[in-house]
């Protein structure tokens, strides 16, 4: 049958891969004229390391690991003058030692590496109109030409437009957390040698990871739904500036300097994706297009792996008929999505408490481990 897949970054890519192992003929548009390569670095855990293993990519996401070796905890909390005051022990943020954090631009490449050379990619596309006719779906692109599949795989990320054109409007799915997140590179040496530190106010923090060859600014803060333009970074900007900047202690200032000159922030609300169901006719979700959970469950990644994975089994059980494939794909899938969403508003009360007695508590329960 041939497929098109909306999206290729980890999601799209899983699909992709696993849909051409079924015997489907694959097409995968994405938006951007390359895959997006920067950003934060994200975890390969739990059964999505099964998934990597059985596709042969597991040696090489090892062998690319993130420098993280020396880190004395997963996030050393500090006060406004640096002094260690809490440390959140890495066991407590992981599966297992079995998870592997990776820079994104690398897992990226080497999912796209393994790919059978039969898939066929259309770069800076996207679809403009979906219509299922009962035996297919007719898709109208922006740029090209219109197209006809047997079905529709939408793996285009928290603000999927598969999801807009099929299932309706985001402000149906997506609910806000009461919080937006704000990532920006910084140079390497930055000052916090390896490790992952953070400073919080009641509903702020500011975050330095450092990664060796790549280190970020990774910021917080808690606040009711904003109107902004998505496309508009500059205004982003100032909105991330005006809620976090007047704060002069420990590197905020350095952090707001960032901000303002870089051309790669990333700002967005955390939130997380709920829909009663993940497919309706014949397309179906895969990935933050389902599901998002928020960067804070640290279990994306791994979700999006495990569903092009679980998407094309369970297609390929249903022999020919995708409305069922879809159907044993979620089941599958869902106690996945729902036990990494319940898990976090517990993290944002710690990695973002919205008061000074939260703060205080919090540093109580995960006091600095004086053997490290
Ligand atoms: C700041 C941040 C930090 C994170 N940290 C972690 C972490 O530590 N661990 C972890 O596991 N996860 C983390 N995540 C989550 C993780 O990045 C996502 O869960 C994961 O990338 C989801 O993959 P996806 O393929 O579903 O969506 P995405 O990675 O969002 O990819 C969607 C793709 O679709 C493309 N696209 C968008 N619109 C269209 C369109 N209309 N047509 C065609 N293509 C389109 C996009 O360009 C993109 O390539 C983090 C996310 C963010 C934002």
């Amino acid at each position: 049958m041939s497929v098109l897949v909306s999206g290729a970054s980890f999601a799209g890519l899983s699909a992709a891969y696993w849909l051409a192992e079924i015997g489907e003929q694959v097409t995968v548009v994405e938006r951007n004229p390359a895959v997006r390569r920067t950003g934060a670095p994200i975890d390969v855990r739990g059964d999505a390391l099964g998934v990597a293993a059985d596709m042969g990519i597991l040696d090489a996401i090892t062998a690319n690991r993130a420098k993280t070796a020396h880190r004395t905890a997963f996030t050393t909390w500090v006060d406004a003058g640096g002094k260690p005051i809490g440390a959140l022990p890495t066991e407590a943020a992981t599966d297992s030692a079995d998870d592997i954090e990776i820079l994104r631009e690398h897992l990226v490449d080497i999912m796209h590496a393994a790919l059978s050379p039969d898939v066929e990619f259309v770069h800076g596309d996207w679809i403009a109109d979906v219509d299922d006719v009962g035996s297919a779906v007719e898709v109208t692109f922006v740029h090209g030409a219109p197209r006809r599949f047997d079905y529709l795989v939408g793996a285009d990320g928290m603000h999927s437009g598969v999801r807009r054109l099929v299932f309706g409007p985001e402000a149906d799915y997506r609910h806000h957390l009461g919080a937006y997140m704000v990532i920006v590179p910084l140079p390497a040496g930055t000052g916090v040698a390896t490790q992952s530190v953070m400073y919080n106010t009641p509903g702020r923090s500011y975050g330095i990871s450092d990664f060796t060859d790549l280190v970020i600014g990774y910021l917080s803060f808690r606040s009711p739904e904003i109107e902004y333009d998505f496309h508009d970074v500059e205004e982003q900007k100032k909105i991330a500036i005006d809620a976090l900047g007047d704060d002069p202690n420990w590197y905020v200032p350095m952090l707001m300097e960032h901000i303002r000159e870089s051309d790669e922030v990333f700002f967005d609300s955390l939130s997380q994706i709920r829909m009663p169901g993940w497919s309706r006719g014949r397309t179906v979700l895969v990935g933050d297009a389902a599901h998002a959970t928020s960067p804070l469950s640290g279990r994306g990644t791994a979700l999006a792996m495990l569903g092009g994975h679980f998407l094309a089994k369970e297609l390929q059980a249903a022999a020919g008929d995708p409305v069922s494939g879809f159907a044993g794909y979620e089941k599958r899938l869902r106690p996945y999505a729902d036990r990494a969403q319940d898990g976090v508003p517990e993290a944002l009360g710690f990695m973002l408490p919205a008061t000074a007695e939260a703060l205080a508590e919090r540093n109580r329960r995960f006091p600095v481990d004086p053997r490290r």
